[in-house]
């Protein structure tokens, strides 16, 4: 099964993104990804905010809370909302961050049987820069001796130019797209028994027009670690797309998915 669930949202102007009516506000998700294996061992792409994080941000994100209006509460939170797919935390195994960005991870506490999947270029970053560039949970997840840092084989796999498969059987395929950060992946699930693929790309992208237009939104340039690793993975992205049309690229924030998102479960957002 892969299914994709809302960890909460969060509130920003349109103008950030790009997006028409640029002096609206609108709320954004913070999308999970869900893949269950055949064992029963759940991956998730991403986790979201821990559910104590939603329930009081400023209060657990300090200063990183300020500018950041959350809502949807702990019951938001991946892990109820893996419960509402009767989903136990202890089920999940791994954690594939596409990144180490606060909203992507803080809920790995929530899941304590889950190792942490990162590239070691993404937590040298954190480890580097820490909160002043987002990475909030760092030490944390440094602390906690659940964090695997991987390194991708530098050849070419799906347009990407470096990969890991993490389990070896091809549904879980971390892919070079770097830019937005330093060891940013974009993650390829694929469940075999109904047929269905997902190209989980983070902030790759905050909306599909900034791959496909090449067109860079104020909030990509605001926190971008390199701007010409970012187009190049545009131009991964944009070609992985054309070149397999039933495989959506499905961004963390963007309102709506790229290609044929009805297909896949989805819970939580749009209230
Ligand atoms: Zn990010």
């Amino acid at each position: 099964m892969i299914a994709f669930v809302t960890a909460g949202e969060f509130l920003a102007p349109n103008a950030l993104f790009g997006l028409p009516a640029p002096l609206s506000l609108s709320w954004f998700p913070m999308r999970v990804a869900v893949l269950e294996r055949s064992n029963g061992d759940v991956v998730l792409v991403d986790a979201g905010l821990s559910a104590a994080e939603l329930a009081a941000p400023r209060r657990e994100l300090g200063a990183s809370g300020l500018l950041f209006f959350v809502r949807g509460g702990e019951r938001a939170a991946a892990a109820a909302r893996l419960a509402a797919l009767g989903i136990a935390p202890g089920r999940v195994k791994a954690i594939v961050a596409t990144h180490l960005h606060l909203d992507h991870i803080g809920a790995f506490v929530d899941f304590p049987n889950a190792e942490v999947i990162t590239t070691a270029a993404e937590l040298a970053a954190a480890r580097r820069y820490g909160t002043r560039q987002g990475y909030v949970h760092v030490d944390a997840l440094v602390r906690s001796g659940r964090v695997r840092p991987v390194l991708l084989e530098a050849t070419p796999r799906h347009g990407f130019p470096g990969w890991l498969d993490l389990f070896g059987d091809g549904r879980v395929v971390l892919l070079d797209c770097r830019g937005h950060s330093a060891g940013h992946v974009a993650v390829l699930l694929t469940d075999p028994v109904a047929g269905r693929t997902a190209l989980c790309a983070g902030d790759a992208a905050f909306a599909p027009h900034e791959y496909r237009a090449l067109s860079l939104s104020p909030f990509a340039r605001l926190n971008r670690f390199r701007e010409s690793w970012l187009r190049e993975s545009w131009g991964h992205l944009r070609a992985f797309e054309s070149a397999h049309p039933e495989t959506p690229v499905v961004l963390a924030h963007s309102k709506d998915p790229a290609g044929d998102w009805g297909r896949y479960a989805s819970i939580g957002g749009h209230e």
